[in-house]
């Protein structure tokens, strides 16, 4: 793999002239009206971070919105009750987030009296902030330099470069990094950052980008070699498998039995259903299926006696559901689900 340093970019377009043609678009044509972007406040940076991760930014501004009404500060957040701040998450998936949501909370009101740090070595120690979200709240709240790299910026570079670097996994991510520091300018980042994110994400889609409108257009690699298909290079990857997953219903007129899952894990710290290691005799009351990063599950319900447990188990009546913090497909499950005909058979 021949290497592309920051050398060889710079004779592509320079740095500066990089930097004021994404400032340039973004005043013009950027994203500039996303309810996190109005107030610039570290806390608000934070969350809508956090749930952008691996989540689209249409589905991320009801829950911002919803999050700021319950946990409008850090201080808030910090001595909320973490069940509330489960069901506050719930839908969004990805669950260690809200976890580390509040663990990054809790840290900021006891190590910095609530206010957010803003050097690079006090933010890498809050919990849930990566190498991306450091880069992404210095730009956004403070507004001062620092590299972002996220799949937008990486599909960007590796189109405007022509990169040999993969981007679906993280073996060519020091590439991507040592790039975008060169190209982070030591002004206008908060526009800068908010530019690059809305060029891939706006312009340089993942699928038919649309070129004619792209400001890089003139020095793009990939369009000028008329192979904007061929990049970003991705490494194909292996099928995820599909794994059995068998839960059991008990319910009666008092409710559903639930049981707080462990910390580690799928859905952590979440209620769901209880589990059994083997599938029950007979056959199942339904069936669902949802996909995990790393699996899908073919989940089975089954309408018998709770397998013995060690951990916390609740018995909810349905109207109380809303304050739980559950997985999303088995609250839609209990939900569609039609509780007298459950008791009866249990009957
Ligand atoms: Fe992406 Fe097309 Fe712009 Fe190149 S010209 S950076 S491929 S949108």
């Amino acid at each position: 793999m021949q290497r592309v340093t920051p050398q060889d970019a710079n004779a592509v377009i320079s740095a500066d002239d990089f930097a004021q043609t994404v400032v340039n678009w973004q005043r013009q044509h950027g994203r500039n009206d996303l309810p996190w972007q109005q107030h610039n406040d570290p806390y608000h940076v934070l969350v809508s971070e956090l749930m952008l991760q691996q989540t689209q930014v249409k589905t991320v501004i009801p829950y911002f919105q919803r999050w700021l009404e319950q946990f409008p500060t850090f201080t808030a957040l910090a001595n909320a009750d973490e069940q509330e701040v489960m069901a506050c998450w719930q839908g969004l998936g990805y669950y260690r987030r809200a976890r580390n949501l509040q663990a990054a909370a809790q840290k900021v009101v006891a190590d910095y009296q609530g206010t957010m740090p803003q050097a690079m070595e006090e933010l890498r120690e809050i919990p849930g902030v990566g190498p991306y979200t450091v880069g992404a709240i210095r730009a956004f709240a403070f507004d001062a330099p620092a590299a972002i790299v996220d799949g937008n910026v990486k599909r960007l570079l590796g189109r405007l470069f022509t990169l040999p670097y993969v981007v679906n996994k993280s073996t060519h991510d020091k590439y991507f990094w040592e790039l975008s520091e060169h190209y982070t300018p030591t002004v206008n980042n908060r526009r800068f950052a908010q530019g690059l994110l809305d060029l891939g994400a706006t312009v340089c889609k993942p699928r038919q980008p649309t070129c004619e409108l792209c400001p890089l257009q003139k020095v793009c690699c990939a369009y000028q070699q008329d192979c904007v298909e061929d990049y970003p290079k991705r490494e194909v990857k292996a099928r995820i498998p599909t794994r059995p997953g068998h839960f059991c219903l008990d319910i009666n007129g008092q409710g559903v039995v639930l049981e707080q899952r462990p910390a580690d894990g799928i859905w952590p710290s979440l209620w769901s259903l209880p589990e059994c290691k083997e599938a029950p005799q007979g056959k199942p009351l339904t069936r669902f299926k949802h996909t995990f990063s790393h699996y899908k599950l073919d989940g089975h319900v089954w309408v018998t006696s709770l397998p013995p447990s060690d951990r916390p188990r609740r018995r909810i009546e349905p109207e109380h559901l809303a304050n739980i913090g559950l997985p999303a497909p088995i609250r839609k499950l209990l939900e569609q689900l039609n509780w007298d005909e459950v008791c009866q058979i249990q009957l």
